[in-house]
């Protein structure tokens, strides 16, 4: 039985060996999922870990997806890509780590299994996932938050995220009006 394609939001996070080069890659290996369009990828975000705050700051970004992968071998899908970056799991949670990709969304599917919960449960809590969702979302986009997300992310304005200019690609990121832009240094995120 053909799926049909559904908007899939990837979180993508690194803070150890190279962050912006592992996530390059990254977005590079979703690009070549099977069964999968790529579709925007956001700016990269510098943000500053929270719960385990004696390690490297991270880098963030989202990327979007238009694929007909099941949410299962998406999940597995991203594991994969995990691994082939160093990814090693059994690890602490929230701990340093090469590369992270989370489901953040899947159409406006709510999954509840024991593998997988979408949306991604701490979505709401996240500026660095917020911020660069909201900059390659449109609204209409985004079951079942809608707007709630935009709200959101002015109530986390605690929480500092920063956009990063890549070499060959302007950042799209907006400048002000949202969440912790344009403020230098500290930040409250997690990974
Ligand atoms: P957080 O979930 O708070 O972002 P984390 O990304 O560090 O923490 P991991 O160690 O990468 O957590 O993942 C722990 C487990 O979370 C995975 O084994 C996976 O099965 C499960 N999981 C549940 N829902 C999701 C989701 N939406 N995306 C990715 N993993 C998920
Ligand atoms: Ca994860
Ligand atoms: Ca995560």
């Amino acid at each position: 039985m053909s799926r049909r394609p559904a908007r899939a939001y990837i979180g993508l996070g690194s803070n150890r060996d190279d962050p912006t080069g592992q996530l390059a890659r990254a977005v590079e290996a979703l690009g070549r999922l099977p069964n999968t369009v790529p579709g925007p990828v956001s700016a990269f975000y510098r943000s500053a870990p929270v719960g385990r705050r004696a390690q490297s700051p991270f880098v963030n970004a989202v990327a979007a997806l238009e694929t007909t992968l099941a949410p299962a071998a998406l999940l597995r899908a991203l594991a994969h890509i995990e691994a082939a970056h160093g990814r090693r799991r059994g690890r602490r949670r929230w701990g340093p780590r090469p590369l992270d990709l989370d489901l953040l969304l899947y159409g406006a599917r709510r999954i509840q299994t024991a593998r997988l919960t979408v949306p991604h449960p701490r979505l709401l809590q996240r500026a660095f996932v917020l911020q660069p969702l909201c900059e390659i979302a449109p609204i209409s986009r985004l079951p079942p938050y809608k707007a709630r997300l935009r709200l959101r992310l002015r109530r986390l304005g605690a929480q500092r995220v920063m956009p990063l200019d890549r070499p060959g690609r302007p950042s799209t990121a907006p400048r002000s009006g949202a969440a912790g832009t344009s403020a230098p240094g500290q930040g409250s995120a997690a990974a």
